[in-house]
């Protein structure tokens, strides 16, 4: 379950053909602890044509990487790190040893002022077309601020 990287999460390659080069994390398989980090350690797959239609192509994708080979970045002093759990509003947080940032509270802020802005900027057209829908929306954040 709680596995120290995340999707979203700036890495540090230490092992391999990309070694110290950082990328952002797109997936997290939690079960083989595999990741893969944008644009870096690219593998070719060979695609064969298997009917007439087809072309045989070789797709440059990215290849998976071991937690272990990399190293989290840390968003605030942007330095590789080491990471400490502690508990924040009954959730585990992740906190930067080197400077004590706490990297999912960071994420948490960024995802709210996304909402709002998307919220601002569609206001009239779900005010007009969807206010049911717009309604649960509301009650859903209010139930959101009362836990937080
Ligand atoms: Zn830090």
């Amino acid at each position: 379950m709680s596995l120290r990287i995340k999707k979203g999460d700036t890495v540090k390659i230490i092992a391999g053909h990309d070694k110290g080069q950082t990328g952002k994390v797109i997936a997290v398989d939690p079960e083989t602890e595999l990741i893969k980090v944008e644009n870096l350690n690219m593998v070719s797959r060979h695609h064969k044509a298997r009917t007439a239609q087809e072309q045989s192509d070789i797709i440059k994708t990215e290849g998976n990487i071991h937690i272990s080979n990399v190293m989290l970045v840390c968003p605030s002093c942007e330095k590789t790190t080491r990471i400490e759990t502690m508990e924040a509003d009954g959730k585990k947080h992740r906190k930067c040893k080197k400077c004590g940032f706490d990297i999912d509270a960071k994420k948490a802020e960024k995802k709210d002022t996304k909402k709002r802005a998307s919220k601002t900027a569609s206001q009239d057209k779900t005010e007009k077309t969807e206010k049911t829908s717009s309604r649960v929306k509301r009650t859903r954040k209010s139930d959101a601020a009362k836990t937080e």
